[in-house]
């Protein structure tokens, strides 16, 4: 079997029977490492990375990588070395840039429940801009920034209100969700974040959602926020910079969504149609720079044939790989060394106790215990969400670049899962 182009995946090709990540047989990596191991692409980060600086040639745009999607510090260090900058959730997400040799003056930090003790770690830092989401937090910032004696930059989150066609769990920017300002409010908590002495209203930001495969709602929500910005600097506060969030989508299954440098296009002639071409942006991308550079290897631990269903129990599950059960959502999985002749209908499932644990319904395999397979795409949203339910540990990550293997994370060991804990003394 040979699949030359495995479409979203220019990094993993067969050369012969194997399956490879750019030089390295995936195969080496699940024997040296032991299973599940997550192995990403170094240059497939880079050129996801470089589809979005072309289509932002001539153009001031700071690039945030929106860290969440993947955190792990090797992975941060390649995006600040490339000059981006990151979208922070947390102060365990700010401790990691900083680890990773992360500029805090390139830091955004996004997120409706950020504590006190977090704006305050922030605003010591000298992070680049807090984007606020509510009223409340705005106060609440206004306050730790004047009992600093500091002056928090801000964007407020805005919330277009465009439905980005994606699976509801990560959709963002609808009138229903916990996330960003109403924009029928916008403008009056813009001036009311003028009026607080503790805060420097530097930006407008906006996040709609994740996984999004067309152009036409960025289009939409870009239109909503440039009104936005034209009545606040009407109102005497200027915009010093236009945050369009991230979300653009990857090839999970045949998904076709725009290449960043195309988007980006659409949304330059917008922009300069408006008049706002040659502003400062940022944007705050997660999946579509880390998603397909990715691919979690598992071995096959049973094939268990079944009356209705076959099972194919492997050994990542619902902790390592959280997508399905999370979001139904699609993985291709490929055996890493294919055999001869015709597969079997198998649903693939992990060893977990939950009838949610599983990794791809309705696959055309043809495997046997001990085989190793990779779960595709598993680049964004795998690690960064993994958990030790039934005290697994954690999976091992390695980087490749080229035809070198990195290891990035050692596998978590089951004593590490239960550091912490105490037992009562009887
Ligand atoms: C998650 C998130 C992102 C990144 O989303 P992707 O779909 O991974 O690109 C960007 N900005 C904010 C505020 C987010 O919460």
């Amino acid at each position: 079997m040979t699949a030359p182009n495995i479409p979203g995946q220019p990094h993993i090709a067969y050369q012969g029977n194997n399956l490879c990540m750019e030089g390295v047989k995936l195969s080496d990596v699940a024997a040296q490492m032991g299973t599940p191991v997550f192995a990403y692409s170094k240059a497939s980060m880079l050129s996801a990375l470089a589809a979005y600086q072309r289509g932002f040639e001539g153009r001031k745009v700071q690039i945030c990588y929106a860290m969440k999607a993947n955190s792990n510090l090797a992975v941060l260090q390649i995006f600040a070395k490339a000059g981006c900058g990151f979208d922070i959730v947390s102060a365990g997400e700010l401790a990691r840039v900083l680890a990773a040799g992360g500029e805090p003056s390139k830091i955004i930090f996004s997120g409706v429940g950020k504590t006190r003790a977090e704006m305050k770690q922030a605003l010591e830092l000298g992070i680049g801009c807090f984007n606020v989401e509510s009223e409340a937090e705005l106060e609440v910032l206004n306050e730790v920034a004047l009992s600093l004696g500091k002056k928090a930059p801000v964007s407020l989150r805005v919330n277009p209100n465009v439905d980005p066609k994606t699976h509801p769990y990560i959709s963002t920017g609808l009138k229903g969700n916990k996330f960003g300002v109403a924009h029928e409010s916008a403008l009056q908590t813009y001036q009311r974040a003028a009026q607080l002495l503790g805060l420097a209203v530097v930006g407008i930001d906006c996040h709609i959602g994740s996984q999004i495969t067309e152009a036409t709602p960025y289009l939409d929500a870009m239109d909503r926020v440039l009104d936005l910005v034209a009545d606040i600097e009407a109102a005497g506060i200027p915009i010093h910079h236009i945050d369009f969030g991230g979300g653009l989508g990857i090839d999970y299954n045949g998904d076709t969504p725009p290449a960043a440098d195309q988007l980006w296009k659409q949304l330059f002639a917008k922009l300069d149609s408006r008049g706002y071409g040659q502003r400062q942006f940022m944007i705050e991308p997660g999946r579509s720079l880390v998603g397909n550079a990715g691919v979690c290897l598992s071995e096959v631990v049973f094939m268990k044939p079944g009356e209705q269903k076959n099972f194919c129990i492997i050994d990542a599950a619902m902790n390592d790989l959280p997508r399905p059960a999370m979001y139904q959502a699609f993985h291709q999985i490929l055996p890493v060394t294919p055999r001869a002749g015709e597969g079997t209908l198998v649903d693939v499932v992990g060893p977990v106790c939950e009838s949610g644990d599983w990794i791809g319904r309705d696959r055309t395999l043809n495997v046997q215990a001990g085989d190793t397979l990779a779960v595709l795409s598993a680049g964004a949203y795998c690690m960064s969400m993994s958990s030790n339910y039934n005290t697994r540990g954690r999976a091992a990550e390695v980087l490749i670049d080229g035809t070198e293997v990195h290891v990035i994370r050692d596998r978590e060991t089951v004593a590490q899962t239960f550091v912490g804990e105490h037992l009562v003394k009887a």
